[in-house]
């Protein structure tokens, strides 16, 4: 029995040229450590790689996003065409299951890991099921990911590691609150570390919702960590600036900084969305916090909210650049299906692209996928790629480079600086208003 992983990309501005390098996929490395060895597997990752799909293999599994489910919908037609059973998990599939019903043979619900085993138990006797109820639990079950799997591929330096899934917020635009239903659930600290230890990782990203957010356990987890001498980055909410013995771990440990969600400085725009932590704390004191502890730090911002107007889209990124953020990533709010977003645009009858922008064959990635309160869809793609130009431009990344605190403060942050500075720039350029999937290339 051979298994193919795939981990689907969003679309290519080149259908011939697969991107650069990327970052590992975590979850199929997880689902391959839980597979007993004398199954044979191959692993294709879609955005740095063509998928040789007449290649012989009995399963596909691929894990879904929103962003990347009109391609996955693409890759698994191709690998249906050739009779090879196709298996879906991910975000996406516990979204919106039916739509993922439709295009695959069947599904897992919630995390894979659980139902692993039923799985393979299945493909082995021939008796697959459409559809796989998994639970949310702790992740791992105490397995290390197979990272043989990454072997060959141009991943960018940086190896993903997780602690804790979930978050106890519930952002009204949030995936992940919808997925998890506001449980977190974490890792035992001393699996983590194993896994650092034994897979002798250096440079780390926790890919955590909200890593910070159990204070206590994420403390626990950094005073660990320091003893490792690593360097590594993740994101949270700004309410940890208010834990000193926390930041004080944290700074120990190793963090060079983390995404925070800022989303906004509009406070009607924070209450709308439900998020709770920047509402409980004033953010420049939060960010002064950040930047006195010597993080470098991105802001997770979102463009689109009802009091949102070309004006303030204009003041927020002004305001990140003023408070000389490393990085930042002037998201266009979009509705996921499932989340409470989706629900209030729906009944409004505010959704373009019939209500599902990612499967649309017209929608483009950064375009308004609703209609705004207070501006055109127009007005608002315009300005959230403004927002891009601006705080990416030359002038922006020179004004931000001058703070001895963070950017400057030694000759590696000023390299991470620069470097990563460059690369997100050149990758809004290359796929600012890219297509998704990749059908209507050949259309
Ligand atoms: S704080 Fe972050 S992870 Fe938690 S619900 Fe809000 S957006 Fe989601």
């Amino acid at each position: 029995m051979k298994i193919t992983f795939i981990r689907p990309g969003i679309g290519r501005v080149n259908p011939e040229k697969p991107e650069l390098a990327t970052i590992e996929p975590l979850s199929l490395a997880l689902l391959s450590a839980m597979t007993p060895p004398e199954i044979d597997r191959a692993f294709y990752d879609d955005r740095i790689e063509n998928i040789p799909f007449d290649e012989p293999t009995d399963f596909a599994v691929l894990t879904v996003e929103t962003f990347t489910a009109k391609r996955a919908w693409e890759i698994s037609a191709e690998y249906k065409r050739r009779g090879v059973m196709v298996i879906a998990g991910g975000i996406h599939v516990s979204l919106i299951p039916s739509e993922a019903l439709m295009n695959v043979n069947s599904i897992c619900i919630n995390d894979a890991e659980s139902v692993w085993a039923e799985i393979l138990d299945d493909m082995a006797t021939g008796n697959l099921k459409p559809w796989y109820q998994g639970n949310n639990g702790e992740p791992q079950n105490g397995f290390l990911p197979d990272r043989r799997l990454f072997k060959g591929k141009k991943y960018l330096p940086l190896s993903l590691v997780q602690f804790s899934r979930g978050c106890p917020y519930s952002c009204n635009f949030c995936a992940p609150a919808v997925y998890f239903d506001r449980k977190m659930f974490h890792r035992q600290i001393d699996s983590v570390i194993k896994e650092i230890s034994e897979q002798k990782l250096k440079n780390i990203l926790f890919v955590d919702d909200n890593i910070t957010a159990n204070q206590e356990r994420a403390t626990e987890l950094f005073q660990e960590l320091a003893k490792l001498k690593i360097r590594w980055g993740s994101q949270g909410s700004i309410e940890m600036t208010r834990n000193k013995k926390l930041m004080e771990a944290m700074a120990k440990s190793g963090c060079i900084g983390h995404v925070l969600g800022v989303e906004s400085i509009d406070k009607s725009n924070l209450l709308h969305i439900n998020k709770i932590p920047n509402l409980n704390q004033d953010i420049d004191t939060a960010i002064d916090i950040f930047r006195d502890f010597g993080f470098q730090s991105w802001a997770a911002l979102t463009v689109g909210h009802d009091n949102d107007t070309p004006d303030t889209i204009r003041n927020l990124v002004d305001y990140v650049i003023r408070k000389k953020f490393a990085f930042a990533a002037v998201n266009m709010l979009v509705p996921y299906p499932g989340t409470e977003l989706y629900k209030q645009l729906s009944s409004g009858k505010r959704l373009a692209f019939s209500g599902k922008w990612w499967l649309h064959p017209e929608y483009q990635y950064n375009e308004a996928p609703f209609i705004p309160a207070r501006m055109t869809r127009q007005q608002l793609t315009t300005a959230c790629a403004d927002g891009w130009e601006k705080f990416y431009s030359h002038s922006s990344i020179a004004s931000r480079s001058f703070d001895f605190k963070t950017n400057l403060s030694s000759p590696f942050r000023a390299g991470i600086f620069l470097v990563y500075n460059y690369i997100f720039r050149w990758e809004y350029y290359r796929t600012n208003f890219m297509k998704f999937g990749l059908e209507h290339h050949y259309r």
